[in-house]
């Protein structure tokens, strides 16, 4: 559910998502965004022909404010990254920071048209974009990425990425091309990225990854043929490691962590 031009009731709590530059406005002291009515909260307020609403939590309404460049001091509260808020909330409370977040990046992104370069209107009923001029209409890019485990008796196959931080090693991933199916996305990237061949492929589930705009799209594979040899550009070491010998590893609430165990768990 996203709606735009919305009537706020300004005396009901809401949860406010307010970004400024590619920061989150947090509590300072707790987890969480504001949970204010929009009288109380002095820049909504000031702002509520802004205000994007984008889901519910808990019963109150979600409400995104994009400031862009602008970021004032508002007490008890700070300016932190999306990857932060993804530390210390719930993963429902995320999902919606995420969405806030992509939206935000859609509308800062889709000012002018890419036919014409005429400005865009908002169109109100549903989220996107449409030039007045000639009539091309744009929606938030959604990124297809697909991420797979996989397993080779008792051990799964972990990578390290160039970008990987703390010598982290995670599940294979990269994002599916133009005319691609998803399966064929998997086998690609595997061949691509370490060189061997996969079977047994099933699909596991998605994930949205606001990284910018990322919908990771999960699989457990087995191992079927094959020497591993790392490309050397994305991949910069990669190994089958023993389920109960594992390196350092993604958290559980990332899909790349809910592989790994599904894999150990045998599923
Ligand atoms: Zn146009």
């Amino acid at each position: 559910m996203i709606i735009q031009n919305v009537n706020i009731q300004t005396q009901q709590p809401a949860w406010w998502f307010i970004f400024s530059h590619n920061q989150l406005l947090q509590i300072e002291t707790a987890p969480g965004v504001p949970n204010l009515p929009a009288s109380l909260l002095d820049y909504a307020s000031h702002h509520l022909e802004q205000v994007t609403q984008i889901g519910e939590y808990q019963g109150h309404p979600c409400y995104l404010i994009d400031m862009e460049g602008e970021q004032p001091e508002i007490e008890g509260t700070e300016w932190l990254s999306l990857r932060h808020f993804l530390m210390r909330n719930d993963q429902e409370l995320f999902q919606i920071a995420a969405r806030a977040w992509q939206v935000a990046v859609f509308l800062r992104t889709h000012r002018y048209c890419g036919k014409c370069g005429s400005r865009m209107h908002r169109i109100d009923w549903e989220l996107a974009t449409q030039c007045p001029s000639c009539e091309h209409r744009c929606y938030p890019r959604i990124s297809p990425c697909i991420i797979v485990a996989i397993k080779k008796g008792n051990q799964i196959l972990l990578a390290q990425g160039r970008h990987h931080q703390h010598d982290m090693y995670s599940t294979l991933a990269g994002f599916v091309e133009s005319g691609e199916s998803l399966e064929q996305a998997v086998h690609r990237e595997v061949m691509e990225e370490v060189g061997v061949e996969i079977g047994n492929l099933r699909y596991f589930s998605s994930q949205p990854w606001p990284f910018p705009h990322s919908l990771m799209v999960g699989y457990l594979a087995d191992f079927k043929a094959g020497d591993i040899k790392v490309d050397g550009h994305e991949i910069i070491k990669a190994d089958f490691f023993d389920f109960d010998n594992l390196p350092y590893t993604p958290p559980p609430f990332s899909i790349a962590g809910q592989l790994i165990k599904a894999t150990i768990e045998g599923k």
